[in-house]
């Protein structure tokens, strides 16, 4: 359940409820919010007189649930916005990690040629094997602050884990949870207590239900501004990297009120894919794309079958102009 007290509730009876109802206290827009177990769906009596709106829920998904607000969040990158009253899609690209300044000088010059705004790529890479390359950590989160000091572009990079999480916040504008790390509760928790915009991705062995639960933790600790990205789901279907669930992106437009982001190359895993799979992901009407792009994929020290080059990506984004404006979007 959640319960927007009223805003003259002494400090002690709002404590005497959430204890009561082990409730997580959020405070908002100066208002006190608690959130309860959803099992609880009636306040005692006595209590009434401090509540001013109440919200029952069949299961966990609460404060990301269109039946408690309807209109989707915005959120600001840089002097973007997607969510809200906008009908924007924000197009994020990059390569998959930081390799040098010379590759990410080559994408940041590629991103203003195509008249995109955001960069993206991982410094510290959450891999499979720990003898595959592991991401430039620090030097690579300065190399993309460097980019955003020449052309003003909002910075998206992953955390990997909480050792370097104070680092990730301080340098980027968009802080990506990874796949593999959207269970990790010290990096959600933290990502609570800031209120720059995160790009939680879903992890691939997690359904709808625990990928929003995920999201929560975040809402739950104080930061709105939540993104969730679709980047596949592992099924038994081998001859792609992983499956692109559609459906759920349907499934989080119809039922979550936070903007949904879309990343064709981590569910193709192959490039020659990722075209025709982002034109369907623009078509689904969302806010931003996730497409990853290298100046040399051939050389790309990690994901680098999937990676698209700079003519591929600039043929596929002359097609996707047509796509956004036959769904009334935006690009930016
Ligand atoms: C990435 O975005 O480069 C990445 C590692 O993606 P994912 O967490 O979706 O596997
Ligand atoms: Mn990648």
């Amino acid at each position: 359940m959640i319960i927007h007290l009223k805003n003259d509730v002494s400090k002690a009876v709002k404590h005497e409820i959430a204890a009561k109802y082990e409730a997580v206290e959020l405070f908002k827009d100066d208002k006190t919010i608690l959130i309860t177990p959803c099992s609880l769906k009636n306040i005692d009596g006595k209590y009434l007189e401090y509540i001013d709106e109440s919200w029952v829920f069949d299961n966990d998904i609460q404060l990301a649930s269109k039946k408690y607000r309807s209109d989707i969040q915005e959120i600001k990158i840089g002097n973007l916005a997607i969510g809200g009253q906008h009908r924007n899609t924000i197009i994020i690209i990059g390569p998959c990690g930081v390799e040098s300044e010379e590759q990410i000088e080559l994408t940041a010059d590629f991103i203003n040629k195509c008249g995109l705004h955001t960069l993206r790529a991982g410094s510290f890479k959450p891999r499979t094997s720990p003898y595959s390359f592991q991401g430039m950590g620090i030097e690579g989160l300065k190399l993309l602050a460097g980019m955003r000091d020449k052309y003003g572009f909002p910075i998206v990079t992953e955390v990997r884990d909480s050792s370097h999480i104070d680092a990730v916040i301080e340098y980027a504008d968009v802080i990506q949870i990874g796949a593999k790390s959207m269970y990790d509760h010290g990096i959600l928790r933290k990502c609570g207590k800031t209120n720059k915009p995160i790009l939680l991705k879903r992890g691939f062995g997690s359904t709808l239900q625990e990928f929003v639960q995920a999201a929560e933790f975040i809402l739950s600790g104080g930061n709105q501004n939540v993104m969730l990205c679709e980047r596949g789901i592992r099924t038994f279907e081998s001859k792609t990297r992983f499956t692109l669930d559609l459906c759920g992106v349907a499934y989080l437009k119809a039922n979550i009120n936070l903007p949904v982001i879309l990343d064709p190359s981590h569910a193709m895993g192959y490039a020659y894919g990722v075209p025709d799979l982002a034109r369907a992901c623009m078509a689904m009407d969302v806010d931003g794309l996730l497409i990853e792009v290298h100046p040399d994929p051939s050389v790309a020290k990690s994901d680098a079958s999937q990676q698209l080059n700079h003519d591929e990506f600039k043929l596929l984004f002359e097609s996707l102009k047509h796509i956004a404006k036959a769904v009334n979007r935006n690009i930016i």
